[in-house]
């Protein structure tokens, strides 16, 4: 029981309790962890001057058994009547701070587990042929992105210019891009790191990988197809990519592990999953405020376990602070979909918004929005809380 008034199904109750940066009016930031719709200034309510720090990355670096004990003693701080009046007068209502970018990013890394997403991308770029490349069941393929443009939840995403080409035109065109996206994905924050030449095992993922947050990996489509072949995404991803504020703890996240699909084939034994290191979360993307999708994370191929592990398996060092997305969660029914791309199968079937708004690609002023909750282990769901933005018109530019 807690001294705070919360309803019992709020999902920021005491069974979430997420981590991250908040600015208190005329103050600096510092560490914070939600509750309700309030957040408690760590620093003074623990009087550990590491929570005083403007990013999570020094707690992070404290490694697992600090991040388990500093949960028990929030809880403890939230429960416990006589440490009320000193806890109360570190609460802050949340629409009285400003929320900031929750960590240092150190590498960012963005998957593509997804076997639906890829399957769905596969048969739009590669009509006819194999969906899959295929290397896809047998590695978890990713990109390194640019850590420098993650931005916080809230900040305006400005209309990428750049080069694109569209089918049928022998010449590349400069640009406004013209067929903006949204990526709808689970992110993983790495706590404890790892040294050059080391490998995490698929078994160290708890003792490594501090919470999870959501990301929006917007990306330019037209500059992305131009661009990408033979390395991998560039400038149609590089502009922006949105985080939650919130980063929910694994160890709030008891109630969510669920087994992944099976695996056919078997990867090789380094990428061998425990069998239960999915996570049951349901996301929800919003455009204009109207739900677009409903992606399930249960559904994607490879877990975040696996994608730690491969990520490594090379000797590269994984450092606190990195920054690690799912790629597009996408499930396998309709209305499923986390991308633009897949809901309207490349811009050919546009999506009608109530208020017969229509809508191929994002069109300056929208906003989307993606949530997710989780089960929590009393029965009522636990909220990773949202990550949205807002399409600002592309800057202007003298080619
Ligand atoms: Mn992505």
């Amino acid at each position: 029981m807690t001294w705070l008034d919360l309803p019992p199904d709020d999902v920021f109750g005491l069974d979430n309790l997420p981590y991250g940066v908040f600015a208190p009016p005329g103050a600096p930031p510092r560490v914070g962890v939600r509750v309700g719709d309030r957040v408690l200034d760590l620093a003074a309510a623990l009087g550990d001057p590491v929570f005083a720090e403007p990013a999570l990355n020094p707690f992070l670096g404290q490694g697992r058994d600090t991040w388990s004990a500093v949960r028990a003693r929030v809880r403890e701080t939230l429960t416990d009547d006589r440490r009320r009046s000193a806890a109360e007068a570190a609460l802050y209502p949340l629409d009285q701070v400003a929320l900031r970018l929750p960590y240092e990013i150190g590498d960012y890394v963005d998957f593509y587990a997804s076997e639906h997403h890829a399957g769905n991308l596969g048969r739009l770029f590669r009509p006819g042929g194999d969906p899959l490349p295929p290397n896809w069941k047998h590695l978890p393929i990713g990109y390194h992105g640019r850590s420098g443009t993650v931005v916080v939840s809230g900040t305006p995403v400005v209309r990428p210019v750049g080069q694109r080409r569209p089918p049928g035109s022998e010449a590349p065109f400069f640009g406004p891009s013209q067929r903006l996206d949204i990526e709808a994905e689970i992110g993983f924050v790495v706590g404890t790191g790892s040294p050059l030449g080391a490998r995490v095992p698929v078994s160290a993922f708890r003792d490594h990988v501090f919470g999870v947050c959501l990301v929006n990996d917007w990306s330019a489509r037209d500059l992305q197809a131009w661009e990408y072949v033979p390395l991998g995404p560039f400038l149609g991803k590089s502009f922006a990519t949105s985080v939650s504020p919130w980063v929910v703890p694994l160890e709030a996240l008891d109630a969510a592990w669920t087994a992944p699909p099976a695996r056919d084939p078997e990867p090789l034994p380094y990428l061998t999953d425990t069998g239960k290191d999915g996570l049951d979360l349901a996301l929800s993307v919003r455009l204009n405020g109207h739900e677009i999708s409903a992606p399930p994370f249960a559904a994607m191929y490879w877990t975040g376990a696996q994608m730690l592990a491969h990520m490594t398996v090379n000797g590269a060092a994984a450092r606190t602070g990195d920054l690690y997305a799912s790629g597009t969660v996408s499930g396998p029914g309709a209305g499923q979909e986390g991308s633009l791309i897949e809901i309207t199968r490349g811009g050919t079937e546009p999506l009608t918004l109530p208020g017969g708004a229509s809508r191929a690609f994002l069109e300056d002023g929208d906003e989307v929005t993606v949530s997710a909750t989780a089960p929590g282990p009393s029965g009522a769901r636990i909220g990773l809380g949202e990550v949205t933005g807002r399409v600002a018109p592309a800057r202007p530019f003298t080619p």
